[in-house]
């Protein structure tokens, strides 16, 4: 596939970068040096410092041996990569999924990167991931998996060089073992090590539903810039795990009409709204699926992604929006919840029919800004409430969001661009300061 023509930039000309392909782990990878290669032509800067900041710092790949219940042993590979460190420790995700791979790994680190600069917290970013699928193991296995890949990248972490906190396929649980065999190893409690722990562990109030309550106040501020307000307009959201699920509560809670939502089973859709409370009551009480709730009608998952709605939040994987669906996205506002969702050819499309996407970078970093909360309560041994991690994050996103707004209408760029320029523009700064060693 060859790249999409560089055009959103109005009139300039992006560096030539591979356009992104498959398998999605290189795709990924490709979408993040594209972007990054944008940037770097907007803000002018040297190929020496974009080959700096296109490499990342450190990658490590383990192999982890998991002794099964049954006896028999099977070996899995895990990543941690780190891909910048000129504005503080590394921070990241941990991903245990099917087909993640070092490319995908990478990519999520770089973007890491870039979005803890964009909301301006003294972090470097990193990513970490397990090719697995955690549902074909016990818990027991998890277990052992999480703690082996723990000590196969010590080196790596620590609350001043690399804190972890839960991605796809992992949770507070992983966290808390992953604390533990740190501190086992250490002989004392680490709890800065991670963040998204459980909360008698040291994790921040407010921690589990921070990435959603960011992608709604992006939505809520996106829709304020499109003078609309939330009860006129309907929303759809793709995936229904700890970003999603929160993503739609908190929407509808805004009195936002959000009208489908799916999982990696299926999609459910209502036209006058789906009961998200009681959607998310029965999928705890019972074992189903949102495409079995009672209260909507079973849809595609290519119908939900492509349903006259204002407002869709990819919340699931990568890739979601590519160059076979993007012309058939009628929503008018996407806001990424996502990490990746949005291929560079569909962002193109979307740039040229107008649809405004406000970019994962921005939109999904309410996570890693309570994630810096709780590593500060950490630090300090000390707690705030709820009330107060809520008002820092606001702060923080609305701050974030009103300048990448700003720097898209000066420079008559996408929020996606201007949210790189932001944030590449401060890496590129501090890594300027710091000088090159030796
Ligand atoms: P999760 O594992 O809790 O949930 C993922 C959800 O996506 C599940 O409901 C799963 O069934 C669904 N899903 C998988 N494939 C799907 C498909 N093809 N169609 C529809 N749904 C599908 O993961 P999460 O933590 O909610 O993360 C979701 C996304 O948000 C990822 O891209 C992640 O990197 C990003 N993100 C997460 C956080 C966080 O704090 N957890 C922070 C920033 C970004």
């Amino acid at each position: 596939m060859n790249s999409p023509e560089p055009r959103h930039a109005k009139g300039s000309l992006l560096m030539q970068t591979q356009a992104p392909g498959s398998p999605a782990g290189s795709a990924a990878r490709e979408a993040a040096l594209f972007q990054l290669a944008d940037a770097a032509r907007i803000l002018g800067l040297d190929d020496g410092m974009h080959a700096v900041l296109a490499s990342p710092r450190r990658s490590l790949t383990v192999s982890v041996p998991l002794l099964r219940d049954d006896g028999t042993v099977e070996v899995f590979k895990g990543y941690r990569v780190q891909h910048n460190l000129a504005r503080g420790p590394a921070k990241g995700g941990l991903r245990f999924h099917p087909e993640t791979d070092v490319d995908e790994v990478t990519a999520l680190a770089m973007w890491m990167t870039w979005k803890c600069a964009v909301v301006n917290i003294p972090f470097g970013g990193a990513k970490g991931g397990v090719t697995l699928d955690p549902n074909r193991l016990s818990a027991r296995e998890v277990e052992r998996v999480t703690r082996r890949y723990t000590s196969e990248i010590l080196p790596l972490i620590g609350p001043e060089r690399d804190i972890a906190a839960p991605d796809v396929g992992t949770d507070n649980g992983t966290m808390a073992w992953i604390m533990d065999t740190y501190s086992v190893n250490a002989g004392y409690s680490v709890p800065g090590v991670v963040t998204g722990k459980p909360l008698t562990l040291g994790g921040s109030a407010g921690r589990a539903g921070a990435t959603a309550r960011g992608v709604v106040i992006a939505a809520l501020a996106a829709l304020r810039d499109a003078g609309r307000s939330p009860e006129e307009c309907t929303a759809a959201v793709q995936g229904f795990g700890k970003v999603g699920g929160l993503a739609a509560q908190y929407l509808s809670d805004a009195g936002i009409r959000v009208v489908a939502v799916s999982d990696a089973i299926g999609a459910c859709h209502h036209d006058s709204g789906l009961d998200i409370a009681a959607l998310r009551r029965d999928l705890a009480a019972e074992a189903i699926t949102v495409a079995e709730f009672e209260g909507g009608q079973p849809i595609t998952h290519d119908e939900l992604l492509t349903l006259d709605v204002d407002i869709l939040v990819p919340a699931a994987l990568s890739g979601v929006f590519d160059e076979s669906n993007a012309d058939r996205v009628k929503a008018s506002l996407i806001v990424e919840g996502a990490n990746g969702p949005t291929t560079p050819a569909a962002d193109q499309i979307f740039a040229d029919r107008g649809v405004v996407a406000v970019p994962d970078i921005l939109a999904n970093a309410g996570g890693v800004i309570v994630s810096y909360l709780e590593w500060v309560q950490n630090l300090q041994a000390f707690s705030w409430s709820e009330e107060e991690v809520h008002l820092r994050l606001r702060n923080l996103m609305d701050i974030a969001y009103s300048e990448v707004a700003s720097i898209s209408r000066e420079r008559g760029i996408t929020l996606r661009q201007a949210a790189h320029v932001l944030g590449v523009g401060r890496v590129a700064t501090a890594a300027r300061l710091r000088g090159m060693y030796p």
